[in-house]
């Protein structure tokens, strides 16, 4: 088990198994990183395979270090929702929804914090975003569903406290030293490698069901999820088959948002984000 020291109570109750709707997992955590709780400066994401158990979810704060949501929140860039011109020289040439974000290509350490918008319960994204995330939630619904939000936004220092949580796991499964690091880091994105970090994704389950685990991908309201989320510029980022190319795990409820025209290309493409963006821009990714 995880040691309990660095953990907020959610999280020992995923950790757990017990907690009702808490449950965490991957770059997923569990259901309640909400901006509201005094909590924990940031949030990561984490994701489990399909081990129930091993949550690093969040949301018992530490005392200390409230996230904040708007209040800094310079201005990013501009807004493109569409993929700029082809043949960008480089990744930081391309616009802000298609900005790469993994183990390879974290977020520099003055990347500037996004400028926040609640989308529900304390949960922050990229203020660009909220709009179409908000359109995408109430689309569910409306269609008989039940969406729950359970990752948003996640400060670099709450990113880092999920990591060496999923660290310490992997240690307790037998792993030592860089194999644990290599193991943990393929479920819970390291500091400034998660794209909660830039407010650019969302994890979402449903209602029924809110562990983080390959069943997640079985729930009626999931299934919903997946089919329209490219018509709101979503996409689901980690897919099953792709998990060599992405660095992790299956997440069958992390939704990274590109925008609608990407979204609609990269899911007809057959193709992971990655992969994408160096076939379209012709930016080698290695
Ligand atoms: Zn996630």
């Amino acid at each position: 088990m995880v040691r309990p020291s660095s953990l907020t109570r959610r999280e020992l109750i995923a950790l757990a198994g017990v907690g009702a709707g808490a449950l965490i997992i991957g770059e997923g955590v569990l259901a309640s990183e909400a901006i509201n709780q005094p909590a924990s400066p940031t949030h990561s994401g984490s994701s489990e395979p399909s081990a129930p158990k091993e949550a690093i979810a969040q949301e018992a704060p530490s005392p200390g270090t409230p996230e904040k949501l708007r209040e800094d929140a310079p201005a990013s860039p501009e807004e493109a929702t569409e993929p700029a011109a082809k043949a960008a020289m480089s990744l930081e040439d391309l616009p802000w929804n298609l900005r790469l974000v993994n183990k390879d290509h974290p977020l520099d350490e003055n990347f500037p914090l996004p400028d926040l918008e609640e989308i529900t319960d304390g949960y922050a994204v990229d203020a660009r975003i909220r709009d179409d995330l908000a359109a995408f939630l109430k689309a569910a619904r409306k269609a008989g569903y039940d969406p729950i939000v359970c990752s948003a936004f996640r400060s670099h220092d709450r990113q880092r406290e999920l990591y060496r949580a999923r660290v310490r796991q992997s240690k307790e499964e037998g792993k030592r030293g860089q194999e644990a690091k290599e193991d943990a880091a393929f479920w819970v994105a390291p500091p400034y490698a998660s794209e909660h970090e830039a407010g650019l994704a969302v994890d979402l389950v449903d209602g029924d069901y809110q562990k983080l685990d390959e069943k997640q991908e079985t729930t009626a309201t999931q299934k919903w999820l997946m089919k329209h989320c490219t018509k709101y510029g979503f996409i689901l980022r980690y897919p099953t088959d792709k998990s060599a190319v992405t660095g992790i795990g299956y997440e069958p409820w992390h939704y990274r948002y590109v925008g609608k025209e990407a979204a609609s290309a990269i899911a007809g493409s057959g193709l992971c984000f990655e992969e994408w963006i160096a076939e379209t821009y012709g930016i080698g990714l290695a």
